[in-house]
């Protein structure tokens, strides 16, 4: 029998699911059992040609609406997303394996904020008038860059679909979206609401496959535009295949933020940060505060609370709404993780709790904790993208801002204190795309988020989105005579 998340067919273009049986296999696993979920196949060239040409097909149209009229069908899309929340957070569950408890709250939910936020704001694009010098004057039109490439990470499927797509089309673009092959079915989901809410088809299609599916998409002529959400090393490969066009780009990639506590911040609001910069997905956020820096005499409080506030975690089945703590994305995450605790282990790092993996089927394992964690070890340095903390000590302001810095990434970092110059002082000095004060990894659709450094490239979410999936025509218009020189 086939499984209820089982889709009617691999891919989603011009309006409808369609197969082509002849793209290699792809299996969907449910990380919480081991079960086989959906079998679907990846693109085959002419899949990613019906996409690609129809995306182009769809676009033209699209982009000649007006704003008010593409932001109808967004909004439109985002009240569908909200009415089938439910179903929707239980299939998110399904192709990640989180909890059910922050599906509910956190993936459709976000998807549908960016649909309501950018279909609020396409009426309002606009250009410039720019007077000049003897009446003449300048005007600037904000138009679409063509078709573009969505790509996205297994950890947040129907966010990232929905923070790539919104803005997008927004701006009169089309796109072609695919998936991680770990996590391809909420994308479709998507693709099946906009169809819905009187998005023309063609218009977001979803493709399947893994990285040669991805590869091919970004160095497609007819691709204006790629946006990749993954790690450093694709962003790597994906920003060079795009350079060969001379393509946009936008990069959301990996991170080892850090999150520093002063030992003047509240130390519940200190450890709740750390916990949802930590554990929240099963620690796999891009953002996630992973070297937490606690000023000396706090460590021991600190270390105590986060104990005892982890051994209340619910550790189990992520379709039970009282479980906070879910399976790895896959196996093969899991063995990369504990390959880290190892090394953390070997390293002379203290293992305060957890790290270990859960005799029973799936890709389980419990929450992590290091302490006196130095600044050269494995785990302070590469990131992870699992439960696992590292805790480090530091004394005063000026150390534990230049160790910090001291990463080729730049995504996030958080600072707790109660000291409100201090606080803003050291923001000001982190260098990271996205800081939270007294807080952490909140992610609202108004604001815009991404990383500096190795982390990435152009921003998602906020007005500043829109500049990365729009171009500006400056028009130039001259009242008088034309005088040339000769
Ligand atoms: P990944 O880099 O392995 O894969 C990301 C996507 O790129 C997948 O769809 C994959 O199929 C595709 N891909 C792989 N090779 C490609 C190639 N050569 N050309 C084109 N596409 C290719 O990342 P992942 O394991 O799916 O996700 C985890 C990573 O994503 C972490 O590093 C995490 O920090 C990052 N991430 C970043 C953000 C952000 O917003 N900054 C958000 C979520 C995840």
């Amino acid at each position: 029998m086939t499984h209820p998340t089982q889709p009617e067919a691999s891919h989603f273009i011009d309006g409808h699911y369609l197969e082509d049986a002849g793209g290699d296999r792809m299996e969907v696993i449910f990380a919480a059992t081991g079960a086989v979920i959906a079998r679907l196949h990846a693109a085959t060239p002419a899949i990613l040609d019906r996409a690609i040409d129809s995306a182009l097909a769809a676009q033209a149209a699209w982009a000649a609406l007006s704003g008010m009229e593409r932001g109808r069908v967004l909004r439109r899309a985002a009240d569908i997303m909200r009415a089938r929340n439910r179903d929707l957070s239980v299939l998110e569950t399904y192709d990640t394996g989180k909890p059910l408890q922050e599906t509910l709250v956190a993936d459709a939910t976000s998807g549908a904020d960016a649909l309501e936020y950018f279909g609020s704001i396409a009426a309002g694009l606009t250009g410039a008038h720019i007077p000049l010098p003897g009446g003449d004057w300048a005007y600037t039109v904000r138009e679409p860059l063509g078709v573009c490439a969505g790509i996205g990470a297994w950890n947040y499927p129907t966010q990232i679909a929905c923070w790539k797509a919104a803005p997008a089309l927004a701006c009169g673009n089309a796109m072609v979206f695919k998936p991680s092959e770990l996590t391809p079915l909420c994308a479709l989901k998507l693709a099946e609401i906009l169809v819905e809410a009187g998005a023309p088809p063609g218009l977001f299609n979803v493709v399947q496959g893994a990285g040669a599916v991805g590869s091919a998409l970004t160095t497609d002529p007819r691709i204006a535009k790629v946006s990749l959400t993954g790690s450093v090393p694709t962003g790597r490969a994906v920003y060079a295949g795009a350079a060969e066009g001379i393509k946009h780009v936008t990069m959301e990639l990996g991170g080892k933020s850090p999150l520093i506590v002063f030992d003047d911040a509240r130390l519940e609001d200190a450890v709740g940060g750390a916990i949802l910069g930590n554990f929240y997905s099963t620690g796999q956020i891009c953002s996630n505060g992973t070297r937490v820096f606690v000023q000396r005499d706090l460590k021991e409080a600190f270390l105590e609370r986060l104990r005892a506030r982890l051994q209340d975690a619910v550790i189990g089945d992520p379709l039970d709404e009282a479980t906070n703590v879910g399976p790895l994305v896959s196996e093969g995450q899991l063995e990369s993780v504990l390959d880290y605790v190892d090394k953390g282990v070997a390293e002379g790092a203290r293992l305060v709790c957890g790290g270990a993996r859960l005799d029973r089927p799936g890709a389980w394992m419990t929450p992590a904790v290091f302490a006196d964690v130095t600044d050269g070890m494995t785990i302070a340095r590469e990131e992870i993208f699992g439960p696992v903390m590292s805790v480090l000590d530091f004394d005063d302001e000026d150390e534990v801002v230049a160790r910090a810095n001291a990463t080729p990434y730049g995504l996030s970092a958080g600072v707790f204190t109660r000291d409100i110059q201090r606080g803003h002082r050291v923001i000001g000095r982190l260098q990271a795309g996205t800081c939270y004060l007294n807080s952490y990894n909140d992610a609202p659709v108004e604001v815009p988020f991404g990383g500096t450094k190795a982390s990435g490239v152009g921003r998602e979410n906020g007005h500043a989105a829109i500049a990365h999936y729009s171009q500006e025509k400056s028009v130039y218009v001259r009242m008088g005579a034309v005088e040339a020189p000769f």
